[in-house]
């Protein structure tokens, strides 16, 4: 849970009691976190239409995948390569199943407004707060001497281990994602076809959801042609033409 960050005159009237606070949040104790302007809203219908659109494509190809590997199985002996194609094709339906979900809700790695990650707020930022401004035309700042980038839509400070002279050269790269209007860690794309930001590495982010598709269509459509391929060596065709006989 985030913990709430005193406003000037808190912070003062705390002082004053004796209270005193890490200097890292005083500095931002300009404006508390529950103030800041709400997050930009994400563009829901885009994310949506293209969600159904990726739902109706793994939904297609597990029905086609699927469809095949038991059609090649009816009739086939039993405990055969087809009927372990079979096994095979219902466990791989089930994990990509399990990915898209996991795509589908869980968290990319959006980067959350919190004390660490909202102060201190740049100065040019906060004056137009405190005067009521508009922060549309402000772009977003880079604090070269630690390597990170504020967003001005977010209002966080992210790392930007691609930053000239960053302090953190292997830290993640962030990205502000205009349909999902957040910033995202280890971002690598927006997919137009699952409608949410690609990110992370290792078990960090989706990007492990996405991957594990995309091999399990891959290893699909080898489950469906490996039985095939089995049968075909199996019962070689019975040349027809061979038997006609020449009166
Ligand atoms: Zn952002
Ligand atoms: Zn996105």
């Amino acid at each position: 849970m985030s913990r709430e960050i005193p406003s000037s005159a808190e912070a003062e009237a705390l002082r004053s009691r004796g209270v005193h606070h890490e200097s890292s949040e005083l500095e931002g104790a300009e404006i508390a976190i529950k103030d800041l302007p709400a997050l930009p809203e994400p563009h829901r219908c885009e994310q949506l239409s293209e969600s159904m659109l990726g739902i109706t494509v793994v939904s297609l190809l597990i029905a086609l995948f699927v469809g095949l590997t038991q059609g090649v199985a009816v009739g086939a002996p039993p405990y055969g390569a087809e009927w372990l194609a079979l096994v095979c094709i219902y466990l791989e339906a089930a994990v990509a199943i399990g990915a898209l979900c996991g795509l589908l809700c869980g968290d990319p790695g959006v980067v959350r407004r919190s004390p660490e990650t909202c102060y201190p707020v740049p100065p040019e930022v906060l004056a137009r707060l405190q005067r009521g401004e508009s922060l549309i035309g402000l772009s977003n700042i880079t604090d070269q001497q630690l390597g990170r980038t504020y967003c001005v839509r977010c209002l966080v400070w992210r790392p930007d281990g691609g930053s000239m002279g960053s302090r953190f050269p292997g830290s993640s790269m962030c990205h502000h994602c205009a349909t999902c209007q957040r910033c995202v860690t280890d971002f690598d794309h927006h997919c137009g076809v699952f409608g949410r930001c690609i990110a992370g590495s290792g078990w960090r982010g989706n990007m492990k959801y996405f991957k594990c598709i995309i091999s399990m269509a891959g290893c699909a459509m080898l489950t469906c042609i490996a039985p095939l391929i089995v049968r075909i060596i199996r019962e070689p065709t019975t040349p027809h033409s061979s038997s006609r006989t020449v009166g």
